[in-house]
């Protein structure tokens, strides 16, 4: 066993279909009591849904979240929930929700439940992201984690399958990233494998039928799983990518991390084994890499960065980006590796090795 590091987020988790009917007890318990929800605008009628279980202990919803949080509806947003008094904000919904929440408290401080609606498991981690001028700005907060995490699967039954299927991936990717991270724990290697393992079994049924409970609640366990991976860990080459493609050529966030995972993580694959070793025994295929694109292309997923936006004249740019600064890695890079990963996943070439 080698020396390592694990700290236990501070949060607590309730799991289960119908779950989100604890929600008014939940904040109760927690000492608050004038919680303003937060949603998409696409997300109002759960929105409206989710007050009405709080009753007394709503004070409103404000449905303004939007994809990388713009500065301008994090400030609006604050705003609100300043005006209306209230002590914490419920957030319903994806990434985007879960991103505006922690712009609200990352200003005013204050406590985010989420009923997270998406696998991308932005709720377990103390990551924050801003827009401003078109320009992206993260970073870590321990105030913008979550206290309280309601998973409930039958929030999870209306994400439209590609949707479904992206998110996964995006889920499996930071899992993938924390089995080989520099700083990987026994326990959080655990949680990744499993979590990699319950989504890739879920998947395929829920493309069969979306409306399945049990496959549901698997495909959400395992994103709560990866999500945890990601809340404590360090990414590397895979997250950096996805983070430069979205921010510059605005590819869409979790079908980016669909095409571009498994090349990352074939080019990583010799000097990785024990994660290799895990994601073997969670998809149970010897090359987990070829394994992972091969199941994407059959569920449907996009199978190439141009069909998402990217053009060959983008790569130059692109590579340039990606190797401004260094970041973590288990395979040392230099700018014809990234240029190689960047071209075979612009078509959707089968991965090497
Ligand atoms: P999203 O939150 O942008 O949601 C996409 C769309 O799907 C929205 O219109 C939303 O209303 C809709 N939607 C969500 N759940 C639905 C459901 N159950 N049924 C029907 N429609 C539903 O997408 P996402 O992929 O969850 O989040 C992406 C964002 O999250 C990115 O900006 C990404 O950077 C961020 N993110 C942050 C972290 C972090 O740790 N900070 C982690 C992962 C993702």
């Amino acid at each position: 066993m080698n020396e390592f590091f694990y700290e236990a987020s501070p949060m607590r988790v309730h799991f289960g279909s119908g779950s989100r009917a604890k929600l008014a007890d939940e904040v109760g318990e927690l000492g608050l009591s004038k919680a303003l929800i937060l949603a998409t605008d696409y997300q109002v009628p759960l929105a409206r849904e989710i007050s009405k279980i709080l009753g007394p202990r709503s004070v409103g919803v404000w449905a303004g979240a939007k994809m990388h949080v713009p500065i301008e509806s994090a400030s609006a947003a604050g705003q609100a929930a300043v005006d209306a008094g209230a002590d914490c904000c419920v957030v319903v919904g994806g990434g985007s929700t879960v991103g505006l929440g922690k712009a609200v408290a990352l200003k005013y401080g204050t406590p985010i439940i989420a009923l997270p609606t998406t696998y991308a498991g932005s709720e377990m981690t103390p990551v924050w992201g801003l827009t401003a001028d078109g320009v992206k700005t993260t970073g870590r907060d321990r105030k913008v984690l979550p206290v309280s995490v309601i998973y409930d699967p039958e929030l999870t039954v209306s994400l439209p399958v590609p949707l479904s299927i992206a998110s996964a991936f995006n889920a499996i990717a930071h899992a993938v990233e924390a089995l080989y991270a520099p700083d990987r724990s026994p326990v959080i290697s655990l949680m990744a494998e499993d979590g990699v393992r319950s989504l890739l079994e879920a998947l395929p049924r829920i493309v069969e039928d979306s409306t399945d409970i049990t496959h549901r609640s698997a495909a959400l366990y395992g994103s709560w799983l990866c999500g945890a991976t990601l809340g404590a860990t360090t990414m590397s080459l895979h997250h950096k990518l996805c983070h430069v493609l979205g921010g510059t050529f605005n590819l869409p966030h979790a079908e980016t991390h669909t095409v571009v995972l498994p090349y990352v993580l074939a080019y990583n694959t010799p000097c990785a084994p024990e994660a290799v070793e895990a994601l073997r025994r969670a998809t149970s295929a010897a090359n987990p890499a070829e394994c992972l694109r091969e199941l994407s292309q059959e569920l449907g997923a996009p199978a190439s960065l141009r069909e998402l936006g990217l053009g060959s004249d983008d790569i130059d740019t692109a590579v340039a980006q990606a190797t401004r600064s260094p970041y973590a890695n288990p395979r040392p890079f230099g700018a014809d590796d990234i240029r190689a990963i960047l071209v075979d996943a612009l078509d959707g070439a089968p991965v090497r090795g």
